[in-house]
């Protein structure tokens, strides 16, 4: 009886340490910019020709606050109203439940593009506390416009796209943010030597001829 547990137990560990070195450790690629610089358009582009996933840390929150039982959904809405950035907690227990979510599915995705994310020191804080062990964060891929072509975008993604920050009053609040929060986080990276630099004022598939060469570079 004894022998029979101990021979379970130890083709469990084993087959445990055999499995060990198929899941990998997740591997991310921040993807910053200002507000419609395209990081979400050419993250899309990305997941179509690399074997990324995409997780957009916008389109967690607001998912988040459209699930009625949702206790931050409030919350939430004004954080984003205001261009403010929304604490940290919420935002890393939502990325890092899509995180193990993708890989329990398939152990293979284990490429994540985190797009809009970190934003500012406390979601810098946050992800190095809760994730620094847990996931490589392989560089950083910068969405570089000027803020007027950002406002231009964002006004005209606005006339369709629904969301409650797309218009002028947010947008001048999501441009400071952007500036006053989430600069500091890209030139902290540059210093580091992990950000990739990508002009963004073009158009989509000048941008992403760009966005190819870095990648291709990187694998
Ligand atoms: N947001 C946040 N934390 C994040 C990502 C987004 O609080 O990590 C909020 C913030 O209020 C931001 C808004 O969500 O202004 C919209 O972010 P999104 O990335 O969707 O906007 P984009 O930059 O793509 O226009
Ligand atoms: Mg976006």
């Amino acid at each position: 009886m004894l022998f029979r547990l101990l021979s379970s137990v130890s083709r469990k560990a084993s087959s445990v340490l055999f499995r060990a070195p198929v899941a990998m450790k997740p591997q991310v690629v921040f993807v910053l910019g200002g507000p419609g610089a395209g990081k979400g358009t050419q993250c899309a582009k990305i997941v179509e020709t690399y074997g990324y996933t995409h997780l957009s840390a916008g389109d967690l929150l607001r998912a988040e606050r459209a699930r009625p039982d949702s206790k931050d959904g409030q919350l939430i809405e004004s954080y984003i109203k205001e261009g403010k950035i929304v604490p940290v907690e919420i935002t890393i227990n939502l990325l890092r439940k899509a995180m193990e979510e993708t890989m329990r599915q398939d152990q293979e995705k284990f490429r994540f593009l985190i797009d809009g994310f970190p934003r500012n020191e406390d979601n810098l804080q946050g992800w190095t506390s809760a994730m620094r062990e847990r996931a490589d964060v392989r560089f950083v891929l910068f969405f570089d416009c000027s803020n007027q072509v950002c406002i231009d975008r964002c006004l005209e993604r606005g006339k369709s796209s629904g969301r409650t920050d797309d218009n002028r009053e947010s947008l001048e609040k999501r441009i400071q943010t952007y500036l006053q929060s989430t600069r500091p986080i890209i030139d902290l990276y540059m210093k580091q030597g992990k950000v990739r630099t990508v002009d963004a004022s073009r158009g989509v598939e000048e941008v992403f001829s760009d966005v190819r060469k870095v990648l291709d570079q990187e694998v």
